[in-house]
């Protein structure tokens, strides 16, 4: 659309020059930032048509290019049907329980009971009660890892939604994706994985039956803790549908800035997290023998209770997060640990190339009461470790320094 008249004085000039060239002849090797929040089609039919049929470009909540290559990335990564992708990890969790708990047929989302894990990020625990249990749909918690007392709520509670971490946040326990997805199809619910700390290197949670899998992609996906997002992947096309027509009435989808960022992100994802995996089994297996360490978490360890389970189902790498308590179990130690680091920035996020450090029980699970902290085993001397992509041996060097302080 040429754009320019002759008659037009220098202001308006200016607000059109330079906008609308025609795509360039060349394909570009990397998918450009797409910053249009909307589309000119060829004339008003054309325009008409694209609304009517909901295909191509009109509208940037409804679709954007740089949007699109992150969701068909996505899609690939978790072999699913389709994906959706949100403005933080929060957004696509909320998104994953609408869709799961819209039935068939139905256009209002309204999960009637929802079957978490008992074992979960603090503020999913807290969505679950606040947006959801609120509205009336009931919330009921289980401990996935035992398939017994998943089967008795399976019955009790009836749930049309199940929802579980994989790797559990922060204790890294483990569930049987598969196991548990024939139990929730045959009760009648949608399996949702948050695969945030497994990420899709470890387990793709849609080939062994979830229904949707749920990232943020602030962790590990985008890597460089420079971006906040969230993913959703659906395993059929009915509730990709069902996702995606909410994700756009929602309206927290993702920026076309961050979509590009984490889409960088993903072409080194493998390499990262191998690497962050080999160095976190280094580092859990040297943490069992610190004098100053009372416990460590890391399915890696023969120890761990899912040993086996999470040998199998993850290929044999064990996650990149480590979790441990600190033997003297009192405040000024604790601040005494994080203070020392030198190397370990002491922040609360995971997945970065930077080696970071929290404690659960004041960063990502300090809204949870005592005693649902107590009850979900996090202690106040637990420190969970993200494993960076640094030399293991500098990262050795910090905790010992650190540790030996105390
Ligand atoms: N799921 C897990 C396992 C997380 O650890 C987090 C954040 O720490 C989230 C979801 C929420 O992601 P975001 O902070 O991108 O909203």
């Amino acid at each position: 659309m040429s754009n320019q008249q002759p008659e037009w004085h220098l202001p308006t000039r200016l607000v059109h020059a330079g906008e609308r060239a025609p795509a360039p002849d060349a394909t570009p090797t990397t998918t450009p930032i797409y910053t249009s929040a909307t589309y000119l089609h060829a004339d008003f039919t054309a325009l008409d048509e694209a609304l009517e049929s909901d295909s191509g470009y009109v509208y940037t909540r409804h679709g954007n290019p740089t949007v699109a290559a992150l969701e068909e990335a996505m899609t690939i990564a978790e072999r699913g049907a389709g994906a959706a992708v949100f403005a933080s990890g929060m957004a696509a969790l909320y998104a994953a329980l609408l869709a799961a708990g819209t039935p068939r047929g139905a256009t209002a989302p309204a999960p009637r009971a929802i079957l978490a894990a008992r074992d979960m990020y603090g503020a999913t625990t807290l969505m679950l009660q606040e947006f959801f249990a609120v509205r009336g749909t009931q919330i009921a918690t289980c401990d996935m890892c035992d398939l017994n007392a998943v089967d008795a709520a399976l019955n009790t509670v009836r749930p049309d939604v199940v929802l579980v971490e994989q790797i559990s946040n922060p204790l890294l326990r483990v569930t049987d994706i598969r196991a548990l997805a024939q139990r929730a199809r045959a009760a009648g619910a949608r399996l949702v994985v948050d695969s945030t700390i497994a990420t899709p290197i470890l387990q793709q949670p849609l080939t062994l039956g979830a229904d949707l899998v749920v990232h943020s992609a602030t962790k590990y996906l985008s890597g460089h803790g420079d971006a906040a997002g969230g993913v959703v992947v659906a395993r059929t096309s009915l509730v990709r549908d069902t996702l995606r027509r909410q994700a756009r009435l929602l309206g927290a989808t993702l920026g076309p800035f961050e979509a590009y960022q984490i889409l960088r992100g993903l072409k080194t994802l493998a390499l990262r997290v191998r690497q962050q995996c080999r160095s976190a089994a280094e580092i859990a297996k040297w943490l069992t023998t610190h004098p100053a360490v009372a416990s460590v978490h890391y399915p890696g360890l023969e120890t761990h209770p899912q040993h086996t389970l999470a040998t199998e189902a993850f290929g044999g790498l064990y996650g990149a997060l480590v979790t441990f308590e600190l033997r003297e179990a009192t405040r000024a130690t604790l601040s005494r640990f994080f203070d020392t680091l030198r190397l370990i920035l002491p922040a609360t996020t995971l997945g970065d190339v930077y080696t970071l450090a929290s404690a659960p029980a004041v960063a990502s699970h300090r809204e949870l009461t005592p005693e649902q902290r107590e009850e979900r085993g996090i202690s106040d001397a637990m420190v969970r470790l993200s494993v960076g992509i640094e030399d293991v041996a500098d990262i050795l060097a910090d905790l010992r320094q650190a540790l030996e302080v105390g």
